[in-house]
């Protein structure tokens, strides 16, 4: 294993004797995970990474049994149990005073439905258990603090600039998130769009809610639909921390990060007059640890690759987080694309990655679209939604959960 952190090695064992090499820009969920699976499949794999280190970023993360059958069969599922935690139903509630709209089973019920858990899980937590994982593989080397601009192709095949070299490999992959550079290489600029949605996320220590609340927050994944708003809270790193995600619609304000300070006045102004359980929730989040990040999403590509160069999760197919989606598509790219390259064939594997997932993934980004409307209706057409998810049918994400990524013809 080799992590090299501003140029200097930190650990090595020597890399197996393999003929195929990968360069993948970004560690993120997807980079990590493509890293992993092509590792698996024999690529010598180079991770660059923009940031120095991977610390606390972001918040939870909903991870649904299409992407927990991957992250399994990559051997991870003990390490995931032990930070995670499996919510007993997803829960759809009306803003004011709370109604129970519509309950979906999941815990046991989703294992026993689709062969795998859905977690709730820390996005640091899920970073560091696949950080460790790829940085103990054999095959694979991450060099930290490496901001790679751009890419290009070559007789030696496609490759990237860093401390001015030219690193080139049999296959390239971009995994550098929605303001993808290699995207950018590959198909020229285009800004992603803001889609009017502020996501404001917080998490609260169990410790520093109320007793009676302490109690009525039960472990399941809760959304609050409102007009213009909705509300999202679960458990998180077995059940110490409450992760919120409270997305409003709003004009003008479109920084986007991960570690965008807001003001919590604003978050409390928000959601004034919201059932006791939100704004007592909202009451408990930590100031300097309330978040604020503006949703962009970019309308589906017509091509992820060009030649040996590939794009993967938020670098070809960024969605608005309203189906919880984003990551588990960006882990199903990963082990569709190393099973689609495993021959060596990079340039035909690549177009079969893209032939198995685009359909898939733009159905993703359109729904996730789609339920940024239904979550926000206000008035009558509120009303009539509420009567309607009463009859919806528990298998209608069935589409989603049940997809296997293992199997590259599914
Ligand atoms: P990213 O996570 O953006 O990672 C890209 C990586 O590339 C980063 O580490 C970055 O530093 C690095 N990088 C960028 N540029 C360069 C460069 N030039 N050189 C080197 N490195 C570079 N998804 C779910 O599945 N479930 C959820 O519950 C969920 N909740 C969400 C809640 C919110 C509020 C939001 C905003 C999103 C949510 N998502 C969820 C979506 C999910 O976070 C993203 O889809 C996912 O993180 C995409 O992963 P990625 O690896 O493609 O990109």
């Amino acid at each position: 294993m080799r992590i090299i952190q501003s140029g200097f090695i930190i650990c090595w064992s020597s890399p197996l004797q393999i003929n195929k090499s990968a360069l993948v820009v970004g560690a993120g969920i997807g980079g990590l995970t493509v890293s992993l699976c092509l590792a698996e499949k024999g690529f010598d794999v180079r991770i660059f990474e923009q940031t120095r280190e991977l610390g606390e970023v972001g918040a939870g993360l909903q991870l649904s049994p299409n992407c927990s059958r991957v992250l399994h069969d990559l051997g991870l599922e003990k390490e995931i149990l032990s930070k995670a935690c499996l919510p007993d139903a997803a829960e759809i509630r009306d803003w004011k005073h709370g109604k129970l709209l519509s309950s979906m089973p999941l815990g046991d019920s989703a294992i026993e439905q689709y062969g795998f858990p859905y977690y709730h899980i820390h996005r640091a937590d899920l970073l560091a258990i696949l950080f460790e994982k790829a940085g103990k593989h054999p095959n694979i080397q991450i060099t930290t603090s490496a901001k790679i601009e751009g890419c290009s192709q070559d007789t030696n095949g496609p490759g990237v600039s860093h401390n001015g070299e030219r690193i080139s490999a049999d296959l390239l992959v971009g995994a550098d998130g929605i303001h993808s550079e290699i995207r950018t290489a590959l198909f020229g600029e285009e800004k992603p769009r803001y889609t009017g949605n502020v996501a404001w996320r917080g998490l609260i220590h169990v410790d520093q809610l109320p007793e009676d609340l302490k109690a009525s927050i039960r472990p399941v994944a809760g959304l609050w639909w409102g007009p213009g708003k909705h509300f999202v809270h679960y458990y998180v790193r077995s059940r110490e921390l409450i992760n919120c995600v409270c997305v409003v619609e709003k004009k003008g304000w479109e920084v986007e990060s991960w570690s965008e300070r807001g003001d919590k006045a604003e978050l409390v102004k928000d959601f004034e007059g919201w059932d006791h359980r939100i704004t007592t929730l909202i009451d408990a989040m930590d100031p300097s640890q309330c978040f604020k990040w503006a949703l962009f999403d970019r309308a589906p590509m017509t091509s992820w690759s060009r030649g040996n160069v590939g794009l993967l999760g938020d670098a070809c197919h960024p969605s608005l987080p309203f189906l919880a989606q984003g990551a588990a598509m960006a882990i199903e790219d990963a082990a569709v694309l190393a099973a689609c390259v495993q021959d060596g064939q990079i340039e035909a594997g690549l177009c079969k990655y893209e032939l198995l997932r685009k359909d898939r993934a733009t159905r993703i980004q359109n729904a996730s679209r789609r339920n940024a409307k239904i979550f926000h209706l206000r008035g009558a057409r509120a009303w009539a939604r509420n009567q309607a998810v009463k009859f919806s049918p528990d298998n209608m994400l069935d589409w989603i959960y049940r997809y296997d990524a293992l199997d590259s013809e599914s």
